[in-house]
């Protein structure tokens, strides 16, 4: 922006200033008469009014990727907005636990909420295809389902029944598959193996033979070290090493064939939502698509730095899941799918939309994505 230019603007919001001084200081008796200047006045407040809103979250206050992801979005709301929605982040715990803010945010207990729609499979199993499907899409495909392939239309009407706006505003890339007291060389030493997992994979590993359960992030290195679960995923280098497992664990394995691009979300109170002027709703869905790429770019950049001090200052072991472990958990996971699916029409249609998405996709990226990837 150039001089010039910058004093336009200066000029032009000073007379937006004095509009609204003018317009607060008008009197009943002045402005009655004038049906133009009412209408006027009452858009000019609208537009200056300044919404405080609460963000309840999932993730521990200002973990990284995860709190810090929630905490840029509110940044940017509140930058974008000159100051007119500011969003107050709350961890879990702060005002309600992890697993209930889908509830809070539905009952106006805060406006706004963030963590990943795979916690929700409580509400309605289908929910968990807006979080990740294991052997599913990857993030930059995930993204371009929801954005451009129908995905975001449909996961409006799955929060819809809830009174929630959903927005994607993160995703995680491709995850790692976990941290394990024990070597996996074969599908039975996941047998009686208990470890939280969540989702879709979780009902994977039930089907193996396995205990999954869920417990939140802020939980997890205790219930590692204690022994209350044997094995978890968290998310990938970045993170756990933050959280310090593999202090809790020795082996830690590749790919998250589980999660391969989950997706975070922010919901919003439809109440709420509907309650601001149209600038802030385009506020908040143009941010939540900032926030959901500067995620993956902050991964994409970090895991590379916590691989290389998880292996190097941790004397971490990295393995791979041997290839028949993943062939079985590629069959338990069609199974599992197959039965979400079949428990209901929504969750059907929200599935075919998916993976018609995703055939189409996995024809073009293995032509353009994996092959470049196998030749690099
Ligand atoms: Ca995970």
């Amino acid at each position: 922006m150039n001089h010039k230019e910058a004093n336009n603007k200066n000029n032009r919001r000073k007379f937006l200033q004095y509009l609204g001084v003018a317009a607060a200081s008008c009197t009943v008796a002045s402005c009655n008469n004038d049906e133009a200047s009412n209408a006027n006045t009452s858009k000019q407040q609208n537009s200056q009014q300044t919404f405080n809103w609460k963000m309840v979250t999932t993730w521990p206050k200002n973990f990284p990727g995860l709190g810090t992801g929630a905490e840029y979005l509110a940044q940017i709301i509140k930058e974008m907005s000159g100051g007119r929605l500011n969003i107050k982040v709350y961890g879990a715990g702060e005002i309600v636990p992890a697993f209930e803010i889908f509830d809070a945010v539905a009952a106006e207990t805060a406006e706004m909420g963030h963590g990943s729609a795979y916690y929700w499979k409580g509400k309605n199993p289908a929910l968990q295809f807006f979080s990740t499907v294991p052997f599913g899409m990857t993030a930059n495909e995930m993204n371009a389902w929801l954005y451009h392939g129908g995905g975001m239309e449909l996961w409006q009407r799955a929060y819809q029944p809830f009174g929630l706006v959903p927005m994607a505003a993160g995703n995680t890339m491709v995850q790692m598959g976990g941290w394990f007291n024990k070597e996996i060389n074969s599908v039975e030493d996941l047998q009686g193996l208990k470890m939280r997992i969540p989702g879709l994979g979780g009902e994977v590993l039930r089907l193996a033979g396995g205990t999954p359960v869920n417990v939140p992030g802020g939980d997890l290195f205790v219930s590692l070290q204690k022994g209350v679960i044997d094995a978890t995923e968290w998310v990938g280098p970045y993170n756990d090493l933050a959280f310090g497992l593999y202090k809790a664990a020795k082996y830690y394995y590749s790919p998250g064939w589980h999660e391969p691009g989950t997706t975070l979300e922010c919901f919003v109170n439809e109440k709420a939502f509907n309650s601001l002027p149209q600038d802030l709703q385009a506020i908040v869905r143009n941010a939540s698509r900032v926030a959901n790429q500067n995620m993956m770019l902050e991964y994409v950049a970090r895991n590379n730095d916590a691989l290389v001090s998880l292996i190097n200052e941790h004397n971490v072991d990295v393995r791979e899941f041997p290839a028949d472990v993943i062939e079985k958990l590629r069959e338990l996971s069609a199974q599992v799918v197959a039965d979400v699916v079949g428990s209901d029409p929504f969750a059907q249609e929200i599935y075919d939309s998916y993976q018609g998405f995703l055939a189409k996709s996995k024809a073009w990226h293995d032509l353009s994505e994996r092959a470049y990837l196998n030749l690099r």
